[in-house]
This record gives C-alpha cells, sequence and structure tokens, in this order.
C-alpha cells in the first residue's frame, strides 16, 4: 500500500504504471549507475516515452495535459527506489522546463518544451551562486544589453541537469540593474534570461563529488561574455526575483514528493528486513523496540505524504499555498532523512553496503534538507507568513 490518498482511478493507474516500472526497470540498475556516477539514459528516455517529463503541460507543447499532482505521484513512485533518477526529473520538470512553459513568449514555448517535455531534452536552473544560496538577493552574477543582446558574465554552482548529454538550455538569473525604491534604498534588478547550451563562452564545469545523489548531473557553469538574443529574456525584467521565488515555491511541492518516496522507500526496505532477519531465535521485528521504530517510520511518511498532497492540490485548485509548500518541504525532508537513518539501523551492517538501497537512500537523504530551499529557509517562509517579519 503506497497511498493514503483519494486519487482518481487514472490517477491511482499512473503512480501504479510508474511504481512498476522503477521496481523493474530502475531499481535493478540503481547500484550500478550510482557506482558509475553515470546518468542512465536508456531509462530517462524511457521515462520520457512514458510521458513522465509532460505530465504537466498541454499537449500543444507535447505534454500529456494532467496536473502537478500527477507529476508529485511519478517523483514520488521513482523517488522510493532511486532519489536520483527521481530529481532528474522532479528539477527538470519543476525548474527546467516549468518556468518557460509558465512565463515564456509563444515562441518560447514553441521552441523549448516540446523536446523537454517528451524527455529527449533537460534542461536546469541556475540561481544559486558562491554568495547567493539562501539569500538569492547575493546574485553577482551580471547580464546587459548592447546591440540587441545580452552579455552575461559570472558563475554558478550547484546546478542540477545543467551538463548532460541531452541538456538543451540553462535559465540563469543575473543582475540587470539596480532598482531604488520610494525609500530612497537600492535593490538589484533580477532577471531570467535563457542561455542555450554550447553558447560561446559558456562553460560547464567538471561534475561535482557529492556524498550522495550520484547518477543526477550537478555542474558548476562559468559565463563568460556569454551572448544571447535580446529575446531570450524570460518574463519580464526586472522580475526575475518574484518569478524565481514563485518556480520554487512550486518546485519545491515536487521536490517534497521526492522526499516523501524516499520516505516509503527507507520504509518499505525495513519493514522487508525486519520480517526476515532472524536473530536471537526470531524475527528482529518480533522487537517491540524495531517494530516502534517501523511504525514511526510509517506515520513520518503518513504525515509527509499528507503535507504534500495537500500543496499539490491547492496548486491545482489554484489556492494559496507558499505555507503549505514550505510546510510540506520541510516535514518530508526531515522524514526522509530520518526513515533513513533508521532503516540503516535496522539492516545492520548490511545497511552500510553500497550495493543495498538503504545505503543509498542513506548518503541521497542529507540532500533533501539543503536543495530547493534548506529547512531553515522553509522556517523563515512559515514564519513570515506567521507574520513574523523580521524572521529572517
Ligand atoms: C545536489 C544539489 C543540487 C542543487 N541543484 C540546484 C539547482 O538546480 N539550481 C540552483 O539554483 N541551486 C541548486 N542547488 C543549490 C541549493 O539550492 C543551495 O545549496 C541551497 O539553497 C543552500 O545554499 P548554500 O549552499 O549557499 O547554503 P547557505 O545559504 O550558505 O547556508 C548555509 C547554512 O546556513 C543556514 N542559514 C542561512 N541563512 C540563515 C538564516 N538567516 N537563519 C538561519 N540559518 C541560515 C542555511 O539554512 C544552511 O544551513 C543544489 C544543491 C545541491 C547540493
Amino acid at each position: 500500500m503506497s497511498h493514503d490518498l483519494d486519487l482518481t482511478t487514472e490517477q491511482q493507474k499512473l503512480a501504479d504504471q510508474v511504481r512498476e516500472f522503477a521496481d523493474e526497470v530502475v531499481a535493478p540498475a540503481a547500484y550500478e549507475y550510482d557506482t558509475k556516477r553515470e546518468l542512465p539514459y536508456g531509462i530517462i528516455a524511457e521515462m520520457g516515452r512514458m510521458g513522465l517529463f509532460g505530465l504537466p503541460f498541454s499537449p500543444e507543447y507535447g505534454g500529456q495535459g494532467k496536473t502537478y499532482v500527477e507529476l508529485c505521484l511519478a517523483v514520488e513512485q521513482l523517488a522510493r527506489v532511486d532519489q536520483s533518477i527521481a530529481v532528474t526529473l522532479e528539477a527538470g520538470v519543476g525548474l527546467g522546463t516549468m518556468p518557460i512553459y509558465r512565463r515564456g513568449t509563444e515562441e518560447q514555448k514553441q521552441r523549448w518544451v516540446p523536446p523537454l517535455a517528451r524527455g529527449e531534452a533537460l534542461a536546469g536552473f541556475g540561481l544559486t551562486e558562491a554568495e547567493a544560496g539562501s539569500d538569492a538577493a547575493g546574485t553577482q552574477t551580471t547580464a546587459r544589453l548592447e546591440n540587441g543582446e545580452w552579455v552575461i558574465n559570472g558563475t554558478k554552482q550547484f546546478i542540477t541537469n545543467s551538463g548532460s548529454e541531452i541538456t538543451s538550455l540553462v535559465t540563469v538569473t543575473a543582475v540587470t540593474g539596480e532598482e531604488t525604491r520610494v525609500d530612497g534604498s537600492v535593490k538589484k534588478e533580477l532577471t531570467a534570461i535563457l542561455v542555450p547550451a554550447g553558447t560561446p563562452g559558456f562553460t560547464v564545469g567538471p561534475a561535482y563529488d557529492k556524498v550522495g545523489w550520484h547518477t543526477s548531473d550537478t555542474h558548476p557553469l562559468t559565463f563568460e561574455d556569454v551572448r544571447v538574443p535580446e529575446e531570450n529574456l524570460l518574463g519580464e525584467r526586472g522580475r526575475g526575483f518574484a518569478n524565481f521565488i514563485q518556480s520554487l515555491d512550486e518546485g519545491r511541492v515536487a521536490f517534497a514528493a521526492l522526499c516523501t518516496g524516499a520516505a516509503q522507500g527507507c520504509l518499505e526496505e525495513a519493514i522487508r528486513y525486519a520480517k526476515k532477519r532472524q536473530v536471537f531465535g526470531r524475527a528482529i521485528g518480533d522487537n517491540q523496540h524495531i517494530a516502534f521504530m517501523i511504525a514511526r517510520m510509517q506515520a513520518r511518511t503518513h504525515s509527509a505524504r499528507l503535507a504534500t498532497y495537500d500543496a499539490a492540490h491547492r496548486i491545482v485548485a489554484g489556492k494559496p499555498f507558499k505555507m503549505q509548500a514550505s510546510l510540506a518541504k520541510m516535514i518530508s525532508s526531515e522524514a526522509a532523512m530520518a526513515n533513513a537513518h533508521d532503516a540503516a539501523q535496522i539492516w545492520g551492517g548490511y545497511g552500510f553496503l553500497n550495493e543495498n538501497a538503504v545505503a543509498r537512500h542513506y548518503r541521497d537523504a542529507k540532500v533533501l534538507e539543503i536543495g530547493e530551499g534548506t529547512t531553515e529557509v522553509q522556517l523563515m517562509i512559515i514564519a513570515r507568513e506567521l507574520g513574523f517579519g523580521a524572521a529572517a
């Protein structure tokens, strides 16, 4: 039983189909690709053929015409067995394609979205820099208009899906000027710009040596006098900050689905092992301590799932969801981290062997509390939503 939610028959069918694919195709290959630290392009292509990269986009742009809920269901099922594959989908759709789909011109949408929605290409979203992580307003990358072109200079770091063999573009945030507020203070004008892969001056640095998420593609990026046409502006000039905040709010709900899936995967592995492993003449799960650990894992997973789908349903219903997205991200990432810890403990020495999924979840889970806004950033957002203006 993987779902505690009222899903439509179609949604349940999709979740079941992705679950089967995750168990039969993704899980058996996970250790090999994790060790090789390679994105399995064949699996990505298969996910593309299944329509997973196009779930929330309209058929007009190569999508499946579904909603954010379906995207969450797919991400959750994949994350049960392989977080790297799940984040390739989550970041690809939520950060790579969604901003273009939501705010692109008709021409930008026609050009970029269909191959992304079919999983034939991947896109990244480059916001983080050395001096701009939690405090994204610290962006130092600049873009200036010169003879009808943006000239971009700066660096980005930790950008998912930015250097794969099929990456078609990265959207970057850059300072395009300064605005003077009514009170006289000066604020950076941030703008989002589309940079196609292979543009001269755009260099993808070597993949990071990460603790986990080994098969997910993450790179530092350098921009040296990178020139792209003025039409590559995404959305409005100077709205980059507001727009990316919106993208992150939405993205973090799919990220919460990833965390929920990871929590569920650890729970399933713990149950399986606790029923099978005999110590002192009985299954370890027959010890109340172990059974209670697993009961807690179930409680955490259930809370994570409810918080996630509450936020996802609010997106679909067009209701405000900022607070719910942060709650879901925080609750589910903490659930995944705690479940990964407990699952590894229940597996004993075998939980420390990379060939076992619990060991991979243990390494992978830490980043869930960091990516797409750290736990502290979620607390800041929740506190602000509760009226504590100076919470940051
Ligand atoms: C594998 C991976 C993939 C990523 N993918 C992307 C991507 O695709 N695109 C992208 O733009 N970024 C990406 N990131 C970057 C990620 O979003 C940032 O790492 C994250 O936002 C934190 O920023 P930072 O690392 O600079 O930490 P910092 O901002 O330097 O924070 C350090 C610590 O201080 C805490 N902290 C900061 N300010 C406060 C405060 N006011 N009060 C209390 N605590 C505070 C933070 O919570 C954190 O614990 C990725 C990161 C990783 C590791």
